[in-house]
Order: structure tokens, then C-alpha cells, then sequence
């Protein structure tokens, strides 16, 4: 039967082009578009790019308004059917465009391309593709210009008959490299002929014909012939002439920068614990169900040891595996891991990518050429058609959920594509989200345990120094006298440490000196946000405001401090305080450069420093086995978040830097600095109790009704002009109110804490509801409304925002 009609998402970003559009299909294009590939289609009064979401036998729209497809810009789909699927799911739930998730879905390049190509619209849109085809043992480019749909076919057809080669994403063929290969002969018989009659002085021969005897029939570029069995130019083409092997090309994938590849490092025998954790896994995987797990385990238990071996069993049964870590700051070393348990099988896929590098270990992933594709948030839309198990490490991680549009949380999309599938997800970290723990308290998710580090090391002793009293002492240092000392010593004894200077958090909030008391707003008890031109404290959740207070409401302290930054000035003075350590830094502005990061930690990890001094990233999965001592210098930034998550980023944060210490043999020592001392966040970490952590928050979250006890909705607004954005948002505030069912509670508007960014204004309202869905018709409509409004004001609606700005 004959498909006439596509249904296409354009790529023009309007809530109203969320749902396809319908489009002929030229009959040279009938039989050869597919969903899942992109088309040109005339849009207006343009040419744009859309993607086919499915075909259909029947039109919507009346005949004289029906516009034809222009032409394909694939001869293969780039996404699958479930990931158009998933598309269009993703896009109800997170108030997103459809058309900006599918972009998402694909490498830059692919994007770039298209772009290119538009810009070409008038002149031939194929003008730019060249297309190589063999002659025996020759091969020429040919150029072809006014390429029609109906030659595409008849190549098609050529190339499947073996004649030519053309690039299956043709947009491409500028991105792809060839390089030199050889495919060795399958001939046995010939082949050992041919040995029979060798002079006994052609040595380099022998040697040749005895490689070829061994791995018949295979392809090997000449790079790795050369490597695996240093073989010369001569005597490669000696053999070429004797048809013992034959010279072809191979397309050229770039492989990211880092570290070399070796198969086969050593397996771990797992211990009681991780066994019991692995098989409930391979039983799921088995069984082929869905079934999210929550391996939760202190640093060090072993859960990498887990994902690896629970990978190497899908694997075995033909069937591939997604493995999500954060953010790029950890991938190198897991990478590193991941690579040396399963080689050449494995893809990467994270930002810090070049854009060729991503767009080759995409391909080499949709191709089907790997089994892994180990990378940070946006991999979790990586082509892996045979899915058999995903991991998601260090699921409590906000990196997971990206912060522009389209917000997508990438372990809700990791849970989605697991049911897809039917297959187990394995949600790990050592410091769970307390909506994940409280899934796994349900039964809703499976809930795994390692309680012990595996390799046998003890878990570190922390010390908490309070900061009121090393400051009464030496005003004048972010070092108390305490970690002074320990970093003295181990300067002497020749170690290494980690340092942490807590940015996370804003300049803006106010503490006294004295006692460590932040001041809350009495409605959500959220520390508030420090406004200096009006010289007042700020709720950014419900638009509370009071002056800032001269005296401690506390402790009657005069002291009231500004807090947040002062990071740097915690650098220099170590410089001050240890000429002599040599220090390595790490933060957002010492890693801008691609692969620096990577080489910081490769250096601290050689030893070339005794001190490595960071940010946040320091604190995640590094593993370095020489480290003995970690210094969180500032703990309370992250308490002053304006955020109901601030105790729980603080003691995930203080946890995992504390994970870092004495991973081996040699004991570790964690000292935590902070104005804080008794706060339970802070005590709860010093035990490395993360059950106790658990059941006091939940207690606070349930009190002051937040998630998970509720699910929330952001509803972030801006606009140029200040009160204009104030104005409109207090217009949002009632057009809400008036639908809202009782049951739902809506804080705000109110500005947010970042109140200015980029030159706009921005305000919030939040929304906590019992039924994730209820507002789902209203904030469609609110949307949709906002963007025919046409007023200036941008309005984005975020569910479950995992952090607030
Ligand atoms: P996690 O991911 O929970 O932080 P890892 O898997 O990185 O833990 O394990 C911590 C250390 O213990 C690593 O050096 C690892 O090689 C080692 N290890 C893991 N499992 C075992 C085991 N069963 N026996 C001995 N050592 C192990
Ligand atoms: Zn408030």
C-alpha cells in the first residue's frame, strides 16, 4: 500500500507546531522517506527542515492546501521509532517543543548540516554531494550535481548491487574521513598455495601470508596492521598484487582524545553483598522486564564493580548497554574503566567532545559497531537499537537535568527508555535523592545495599571545625589552625590532598559571624536572598521581605556577614601560607579547555602535585589512591541556597568529598570547615549516616510540603523591563489561582534568586501538587497562551526542578 502522506515536525519552535504537520509526498519519494528521517518541506513562505514522526494513506488537510515534501535529506533514518516515540512524550511532559528535543536527539554536526544545506535552498539542494563508486580494484570520485530524488533510488539500487559506495547519511560526506584499509583474502586453499611456493628467504612474506592464514576474510586499516604486526608499505602491496589481500577504504572515526585502550582488566571476585546486588539485576535482565534498582553504596563499596560486571553479562547476550555518569568532570576516570573492561566496544559521548569527535561516536553507535556508550546527560539519547541494561551513577546528581530548554531529567528519560524496553535500570550513588529513596522505601524501585568499601579500606574519620571559634582567634584566615596542621604534615610526609572551596550558592545571602545563623522566611523556612540596592532579604519561593537585620535575631551579635564568595582569596592565601606545595586548581574557569580537565587529574594523579584545590567538581567520583587528607573549606555556601534542596546538596556534597579520602591503603582524614557545626546535614556526613540523614530531612520536607511528599512546578517568567515582567506575572498569579484546585499550592510570583540575568528580569511562581499531573491542561494552555501573547514576556514551565536559579 501506498504511503502518500507524512506527518512532519518542522523546525520552527512554536507550542502550536508540537503536533505534526501534514505533507505529500512527491511519488519519486514515496517508498523512500521513513520516519525518523529529516526533509526539507516549505513552511510559509520558506524552506524548512522537519522531521518525519510517521507516515500515513490519508490527509487531514484539504487537497489545494496540501504542500509537498521538497526533498529527503536522508537515505537512512537518523532516529529510531522509539526515540520519536520518546519525542513526543518527552515533549507533553516537560512543556518542551517537540522539534528541540529531536535536535537534541543528534549530533551538532547533523544540525550544522542542514543549516548549510538551507542556505542552498534556491540553487540545487543536492549540488554538494559527491558520491565514489569502485571499478574494480579502482575508485574515483565523481561530483553530481542537479541530483534528483529519482537518481537517488537508481544509486541506491547500484550501491546495493555493489557497484559504487555512497555514505548512507549523505548530509555528511563532509564530515567523513576515509582512511587506507585492507581486507585479507578468504581463500585458503589459494592461500596456502601461494605459502607452498614462497623462496625460503622471503621472510616479511611468510610473515604476511602466515597473518592473513590466521584472520581470513577480516578488514584491518593499515595503521593497525602496521601496529599489530609491522609490516611494510612494500610488502603490503607486494601482497595486494599477489590477491592475497585487498586495498579499500574505511570510513575514518575520530577517536577522543585520552587514554589508550586495553581490553581485559582485571576482574574483581565480587563480595557477598555486590553478588547479590548483581544477580538481582541479571535475574531482571533475564527475565526481560523493567524493574529500576537503587544500588545505593558508600563511596567505595563497589557499585562501578557492579555496573561492569552486571554490563559484561548483557553483553554477552548480544544485547547493548547505556551507561550515564553526570557530568564530564567524571567521566575520564570511569571512562577509563568502562574502556578497559570492554574496549574497542565502547562509545563516549559528552560535551566536551569535538564536534566530529561526537558526530563519529554517534555513528559508530547507531552503526551498531559498539555495545556501550558510556557518557553525561544528553548521551542518554545515544541510537542503541538491542538496550539490555542502563545505569545511572550518581543518580542524586542535578547535572542529570539540563538547565536550558528542553529540561529534560536524564534518568527520568534513562526510566522511560528501560520500560521501552522492558529491561532493568540501575539507579546508583551513595547519597540517593530522597524522591529515589523514598521510591525504593515504596518498593516502587528495588532496593540494593553495600554497606562496607569493598577493597576492605575504612571509611574516613572527619573532623568538624567550627569556624566561629577559629575566627574569634585569627580573624583574618579561611585556614583554621586544625587543617593548617594536617596539611603541614602531609606537605612533610610527602602526600597528597584535596581541598574544597564550596561555591556552590550565590554571593547573596547574610549569616552572622557569630553564631552561624542564616535568617529564614518564616512561610517556607528557606534562607533568604540578600538584596543590597533596597537593602532588604528576599524569599525567593514566596515573596516574603524583611530589612536586613543590624543584630542577630539569634545571639544579639552585631557580625551579620555577607556571604558566598571569597574563594579566590582562599586560594592566594595558600599560596601564602605553603609557598612550597605545589597546587593544581580546578574550576569552571581552569577547565573552559577542552581536555584540560582531563589533564589536571592525569597530573595530580602522577603525583605532580601535592595539592589538588577545586570546586565542586573535586568532589565527585575521583578516585586517587595517594590522597590521605580532604579539606572542605567553606560547608555553609550550600546551606544558603534559596532552595528547599540546600540540606541535602550539603550533605551529598560533604559525603562524596569525603568519599575521596583514603580510597587504599593508606587511612584518610576529612576536616570540614563551617560556621555550622551542629547543623544535621553537617553531623550526619561526619558519621557517614545516611540514613539518619534521610529520615530527618524527610521529616522537614514533609512539614514544609515538599517533594517528595509533593511533586513541584516552576513556572519561571522574564522579560526585558522589571515591572513589566512583574506586571505580567502577577497577571499569570491570578489567571492560576482562579483554576487551581484546592488541593494545589501555589507560592509566588516572586522574583527569582538570580533575579537578573542576560539584561532580563526574572520571576517564579512554584506550584506543589499531589498528582504530578493535575496542572497538566492549564499549564499547556498557559504556555500556549504566553506565546501568542506576543508582549515579550518568556514564560517556562519546569517540573520537578532539581535546582532553582
Ligand atoms: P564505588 O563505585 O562504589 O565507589 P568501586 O567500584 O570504584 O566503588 O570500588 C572501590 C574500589 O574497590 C576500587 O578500587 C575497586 O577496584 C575495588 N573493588 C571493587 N569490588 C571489589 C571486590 N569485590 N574485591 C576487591 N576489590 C574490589
Ligand atoms: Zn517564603
Amino acid at each position: 500500500m501506498a504511503t502518500r502522506y507524512a506527518q512532519i515536525i518542522v523546525d520552527v519552535p512554536t507550542m502550536q507546531t508540537n503536533r505534526p504537520y501534514t505533507y505529500a509526498l512527491p511519488a519519486d519519494l514515496q517508498g523512500q522517506v521513513q520516519p525518523g528521517m529529516r526533509v526539507i518541506v516549505p513552511f510559509g513562505h520558506r524552506q524548512v527542515m522537519g522531521f518525519v514522526v510517521a507516515l500515513t494513506d490519508k490527509s487531514d488537510v484539504a487537497a489545494e492546501e496540501l504542500k509537498e515534501v521538497t526533498t529527503s535529506l536522508d537515505l537512512e533514518p537518523v532516529l529510531s521509532p522509539e526515540l520519536v516515540q520518546l519525542s513526543a512524550e518527552l515533549a507533553e511532559d516537560i512543556f518542551a517543543f517537540r522539534i528541540t528535543i529531536l535536535q537534541s536527539m543528534l549530533p551538532n554536526s547533523l544540525k550544522a548540516d542542514y543549516q548549510q544545506r538551507l542556505k542552498l535552498e534556491k540553487a540545487d539542494l543536492s549540488d554538494d554531494i559527491r558520491v565514489e563508486y569502485l571499478e574494480g580494484q579502482q575508485e574515483r570520485d565523481v561530483k553530481l550535481s542537479k541530483f534528483t530524488p529519482k537518481q537517488w533510488r537508481q544509486l541506491k539500487q547500484l550501491a546495493a548491487e555493489g557497484w559504487l559506495s555512497i555514505e548512507p547519511i549523505i548530509a555528511n560526506r563532509g564530515r567523513i574521513k576515509k582512511q587506507r584499509a585492507y581486507q585479507l583474502s578468504a581463500d585458503s586453499e589459494f592461500l596456502e598455495e601461494a605459502a607452498g611456493q614462497l623462496r625460503a628467504n622471503a621472510k616479511q612474506q611468510k610473515h604476511l601470508l602466515d597473518f592473513i592464514l590466521e584472520n581470513q576474510g577480516q578488514t584491518f586499516t593499515k595503521k593497525e596492521l602496521q601496529e599489530m604486526a609491522d609490516f611494510s608499505t612494500a610488502t603490503l602491496q607486494a601482497g595486494v598484487k599477489k590477491g592475497w589481500l585487498q586495498a579499500t577504504d574505511v570510513e575514518l572515526l575520530r577517536r577522543p582524545a585520552g587514554t589508550a585502550i586495553e581490553s581485559g582488566q582485571q576482574w574483581h571476585q565480587l563480595n557477598p553483598e555486590q553478588e547479590a546486588a548483581y544477580e538481582a539485576v541479571i535475574g531482571a535482565a533475564h527475565a526481560q522486564t523493567y524493574q529500576p534498582f537503587l544500588l545505593e553504596g558508600i563511596t567505595g563499596s563497589g557499585k562501578t564493580e557492579v555496573y561492569l560486571q552486571a554490563a559484561a553479562e548483557v553483553l554477552k547476550s548480544g544485547k547493548t548497554v547505556l551507561f550515564l555518569v553526570p557530568e564530564i568532570a567524571l567521566t575520564p576516570q570511569m571512562l577509563e574503566r568502562v574502556r578497559a573492561r570492554f574496549g574497542n566496544k565502547t562509545a563516549v559521548l559528552h560535551s566536551g567532545l569535538s564536534e566530529g569527535e561526537r558526530y563519529d561516536e554517534w555513528r559508530r553507535t547507531e552503526r551498531g559497531d559498539v555495545q556501550v556508550v558510556v557518557g553525561a546527560r544528553s548521551a542518554v539519547f545515544a541510537p542503541l537499537t538491542n538496550l539490555g541494561l542502563i545505569i545511572v551513577d550518581e543518580e542524586h546528581e542535578t547535572s542529570y537535568q539540563q538547565a536550558d530548554n528542553p529540561r529534560y531529567n536524564a534518568r527520568d528519560v534513562a526510566l522511560w527508555r528501560a520500560a521501552y524496553h522492558d529491561i532493568p535500570v540501575i539507579l546508583g550513588s551513595a547519597t540517593p535523592s530522597l524522591e529515589s529513596r523514598s521510591r525504593a522505601q515504596k518498593g516502587v524501585y528495588q532496593h540494593l545495599m553495600l554497606t562496607k568499601r569493598a577493597g576492605g579500606a575504612e571509611l574516613p574519620k572527619v573532623e568538624i571545625v567550627d569556624m566561629k571559634e577559629s575566627m574569634a582567634d585569627q580573624p583574618d584566615t579561611n585556614f583554621s589552625t586544625s587543617l593548617r596542621n594536617k596539611i603541614q604534615a602531609r606537605l612533610d610526609r610527602k602526600e597528597q590532598m584535596v581541598l574544597l572551596l564550596n561555591r556552590r550558592g550565590y554571593s547573596s545571602f547574610v549569616m552572622c559571624r557569630d553564631c552561624g545563623f542564616v535568617p529564614r522566611d518564616p512561610n517556607c523556612n528557606l534562607a533568604m536572598t540578600l538584596h543590597m540596592d533596597t537593602h532588604t532579604l528576599k524569599c525567593h519561593y514566596c515573596g516574603y521581605q524583611e530589612p536586613i537585620p543590624q543584630i542577630c535575631p539569634a545571639c544579639g551579635s552585631k557580625r551579620i556577614r555577607y556571604y558566598g564568595t571569597g574563594t579566590q582569596k582562599a586560594e592566594a592565601e595558600l599560596m601564602d601560607l605553603f609557598p612550597s606545595a605545589r597546587v593544581i586548581r580546578i574550576d569552571q574557569d581552569t577547565t573552559r579547555k577542552k581536555g584540560s580537565l582531563a589533564k589536571a587529574l592525569q597530573r595530580f594523579g602522577q603525583g605532580e602535585a601535592d595539592i589538588l584545590l577545586g570546586t565542586q567538581m573535586v568532589a565527585k567520583g575521583l578516585d586517587f589512591p595517594d590522597v590521605t587528607l580532604v579539606g572542605v573549606l567553606n560547608a555553609d555556601t550550600s546551606l544558603g541556597l534559596p532552595d528547599f534542596h540546600a540540606a541535602e546538596r550539603t550533605f551529598q556534597l560533604l559525603t562524596q568529598v569525603a568519599g575521596r579520602a583514603g580510597r587504599h591503603e593508606a587511612k584518610g582524614e576529612v576536616v570540614i570547615q563551617t560556621f555550622n557545626p551542629e547543623h544535621y546535614a553537617i553531623t550526619y556526613a561526619q558519621k557517614h549516616d545516611y540514613e539518619g540523614f534521610y529520615r530527618q530531612e524527610m521529616a522537614i520536607r514533609h512539614a514544609g510540603q515538599y517533594p517528595p511528599y509533593f511533586y513541584t512546578v516552576q513556572i519561571q517568567m522574564s522579560a526585558p523591563e522589571e515591572n513589566q515582567v512583574a506586571l505580567q506575572a502577577a497577571q499569570v498569579g491570578r489567571w492560576l489561582k482562579k483554576r487551581i484546585p484546592n488541593n494545589v499550592i501555589q507560592l509566588g510570583p516572586s522574583p527569582q534568586p538570580i533575579a537578573k540575568l542576560k539584561n532580563r528580569y526574572y520571576f517564579q511562581i512554584l506550584l506543589k501538587l499531589k498528582d504530578d499531573h493535575e496542572m497538566d491542561g492549564f499549564l499547556h494552555e498557559l504556555a500556549d497562551r504566553a506565546q501568542k501573547a506576543k508582549n515579550g514576556l518568556q514564560l517556562n514551565v519546569i517540573r520537578n526542578p532539581l535546582s532553582f536559579m
